[in-house]
């Protein structure tokens, strides 16, 4: 119990029922889940009983460290993972139920695309992109295909039902599963199967859910029916930070919670033990304007700390240099001495090139989180492609990647043939390959060469699944990337040697990182495997899909962050600059594209109301200073436009006589820094002197 307040100390000893911890931002919610995990096993339940869902799977990543060192080993045997790492696990064990085989594949966001665009007859990639968007949005909300269309508006939306009807078929055919239905099939597993409820039900003693205000509405449905009646579960939450309302997350959850228990135990925390109150202040005044869902107070016992800054910028490349200064400001006057101190926090993926280049002229070390995952370079992809097929024969998509890379001699219209022969009688891509009559529709050396590959991978799999700890598996992937001749693929297909090398290298990376996991030295697969049991090849193969989500698979580096505001929810650094605070940006643009008369003054008010809470997020993020930056012209597409600061600025309500930065700043951190070193310098030469060395 040490380490916390009373309140949090009520909501971790709290087990019977349902608990509800409502509170602002840096209160100690997430730490209320970990010791929460630590006191329940203490209280003698089994630590595989307890069931801890986060946002990310880096947050899970991060929890479980936590619990590690707060409860020791058995903190291993807690299932920590994301809603869709959940998914995952109750579908492998027990979709069978719902006709789904246990190695059923996960499409990526890619693949969503590719499939839409044949169900829905066109080659324009925007356009299925819209469709994906209302597809997932519909799933979001439990809709299936039939239902969408019932409550379609316009024939637009009906048309885009009609083709969710037929992706959804096409799903089916090649038992495969989108991303939302890692939420949804496990709801209606649950739902429509009495037996597996309550084994689920039985299984867990007690569910913590963080981040619960960016939950959507399958995702408490799910929750409710793995907690059952009894409702043993604890959601930490705050309405200010709900971001993702934009893709389907619901404040309804939190407002229905105390109507659908009513034997809820709301706790409420005040105390903020993150940020000074300077900070504290402009976050407070920031949210003010913002309709209250539950009304909350925050107070720091942190001091008044440093003034929050604003810093004014003539452009873009101006407010990186500014950044730069400031960070070698701060660590010249000893107020931050590391440089993972320090994060720059953006609206926009898109705005850290210019922030990159500004640290890598200055020799910053600095890392993008959020960026392109590894799992997103169309090597590892490829790669992974092979690897779903062995795991899941009727994996269409994964099967018509492998087939073409590298190129093996089989045209377009022998697939194509293939496809059609395939549709008509109901067969996966695979299995229409060794039908006795596909010689009726291909020539016979069009169906000698697919029989050849498909007892290729036959065969991989067969020696894939007989793939004993690390080295073995290494020793399989090199010679199957040699068999394939993957390496003078990425050669033959790139511009430049050097792009082709740093592909090779990803592979390598790869193999490596498959290897790790088959000798079961790294058992954290994104909260999906919580053993360190050896695995063969094939079984690590099944939980990469999930992986392809992650891009964060850096380790805890000294490094300066550059992240969206999006993706530092939940973090904390001790020196944050809120960067490109402009109108247009933050708030992202309201008016255009909104054309729907009507509703648009509605719906501009609630995105506004979401970016204000995105300024929340930003702000709640610093511990000891904050800077703002705006610019006051701005790239608008390929021109330079004059730049309004956000709205956001004003509404912080700082005070005027502190709140400029001084110019001067970086004349004065290049001095400073100059000062240290030349201290360095001579200490250095001062300790070689010392040690008898030149
Ligand atoms: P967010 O809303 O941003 O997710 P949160 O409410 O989850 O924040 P935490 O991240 O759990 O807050 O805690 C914020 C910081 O305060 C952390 O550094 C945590 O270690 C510290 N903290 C939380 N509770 C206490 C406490 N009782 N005593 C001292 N430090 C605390
Ligand atoms: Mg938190």
């Amino acid at each position: 119990m040490s380490g916390l307040n009373l309140a949090q100390q009520e909501a971790v000893n709290y087990m019977q029922g349902p608990c509800l911890v409502l509170a602002g931002a840096g209160s100690g919610k997430t730490r209320v889940i970990t010791h929460k995990i630590g006191r329940l096993i203490q209280t003698g339940v089994a630590a595989k009983r307890i069931l801890a869902i986060t946002f990310t799977n880096k947050a899970a990543a991060e929890m479980r460290e936590r619990a590690k060192s707060l409860i020791g080993r058995e903190a291993k045997e807690v299932v920590i993972c994301t809603f869709h790492a959940l998914g995952v696990r109750l579908l492998r064990q027990d979709g069978e139920a719902l006709g789904l085989k246990a190695q059923f594949s996960i499409l990526d966001s890619d693949d969503v695309t590719s499939i839409l665009k044949d169900a829905g007859g066109t080659t324009d990639a925007a356009t299925a992109r819209q469709w994906q968007w209302a597809i997932s949005l519909w799933k979001n909300m439990g809709l299936n295909a039939a239902q969408a269309e019932a409550q379609a508006k316009d024939d637009h939306e009906r048309v885009t039902a009609r083709i969710m009807a037929r992706y959804e078929e096409r799903l089916t055919a090649y038992q495969s599963v989108d991303f939302d239905d890692l939420i949804s099939l496990p709801l209606k597993l649950l739902r429509d199967h009495e037996a597996v409820r309550r084994k689920w039900q039985e299984l867990l003693g007690h569910v913590l859910v963080d981040e619960y205000q960016d939950t959507n509405a399958t995702q408490y449905e799910l929750l409710k029916l793995l907690v059952g009646d009894k409702g043993r579960f604890t959601a930490v939450g705050d309405d200010d930070q709900s971001i993702y309302g934009w893709r389907g997350a619901t404040l309804d959850n939190l407002r229905r919670l105390p109507q659908d228990w009513p034997n809820l135990k709301v706790v409420k925390l005040e105390q903020n033990y993150r940020s000074t109150s300077a900070i504290l202040r402009a976050a407070n005044n920031v949210i003010q304007p913002n309709p209250k869902l539950f009304p909350k107070t925050l107070f720091s016992e942190l001091g008044e700390g440093e003034p929050v800054r604003v810093v004014d910028c003539d452009n873009e490349e101006h407010e990186a240099d500014r950044v730069v200064a400031r960070i070698q400001s701060i660590r010249a006057n000893g107020m931050g001495k590391e440089w993972k101190d320090f994060a720059v926090l953006y609206r926009a993926n898109h705005q850290a090139r210019i922030f990159e280049q500004a640290l890598r002229k200055a020799q910053v070390p600095y890392k993008v989180s959020g960026g392109q995952s590894f799992f997103d370079r169309a090597e590892i992809r490829d790669l992974c492609a092979w690897l779903r097929l062995w795991v899941n024969n009727d994996d269409d998509p994964a099967f018509l990647r492998s087939i073409t890379t590298p190129k093996r001699g089989i045209g377009h219209t022998t697939l194509q043939n293939l496809g059609t022969f395939a549709g008509k009688y109901k067969l996966s891509l695979f299995a229409a390959l060794f039908s006795s009559s596909l010689g009726s529709v291909l020539p016979a050396k069009a169906v000698g060469s697919l029989h050849e590959f498909g007892r290729y991978v036959n065969d991989l799999e067969f020696r894939a699944r007989r793939t004993e700890g690390a080295e073995d598996a290494r020793a399989f992937l090199t010679e199957w990337l040699k068999d394939i001749g993957y390496e003078k693929h990425l050669y033959d297909s790139e511009e430049s040697e050097k792009l082709a090398a740093s592909r090779w290298t990803n592979v390598m990376e790869f193999c490596d990182w498959m290897a790790q996991r088959c000798g079961g030295q790294i058992d954290d697969t994104a909260g999906v495997s919580i053993t360190s049991d050896k695995k063969n090849l094939l079984e690590v193969a099944q939980t990469i899909a999930l992986l392809s989500t992650i891009s964060e698979r850096e380790k805890d580096q000294n490094v300066v962050t550059l992240s969206t505001l999006h993706a530092s929810k939940g973090l904390e650094w001790p020196h944050v600059m809120l960067v490109g605070c402009v109108e247009g940006m933050l708030p992202f643009k309201l008016d255009d594209d909104d054309g729907k008369k009507g509703q648009a003054n509605e719906s501009i008010l609630q995105r506004l109301q979401e970016e204000r809470r995105l300024m929340y997020v930003g702000i709640t993020r610093a511990q000891r200073s904050l800077a703002v930056s705006w610019t006051k012209r701005r790239k608008k597409g390929r021109e330079m436009v004059a730049a309004q600061p956000s709205r956001f600025i004003a509404e912080m309500a700082l005070d005027k006589a502190t709140v400029k930065e001084d110019p001067r700043e970086k004349l004065k951190a290049l001095r400073a820094e100059f000062a240290k070193k030349s201290a360095d310098a001579a200490a250095a030469s001062a300790a070689a002197a010392a040690a008898g060395t030149p």
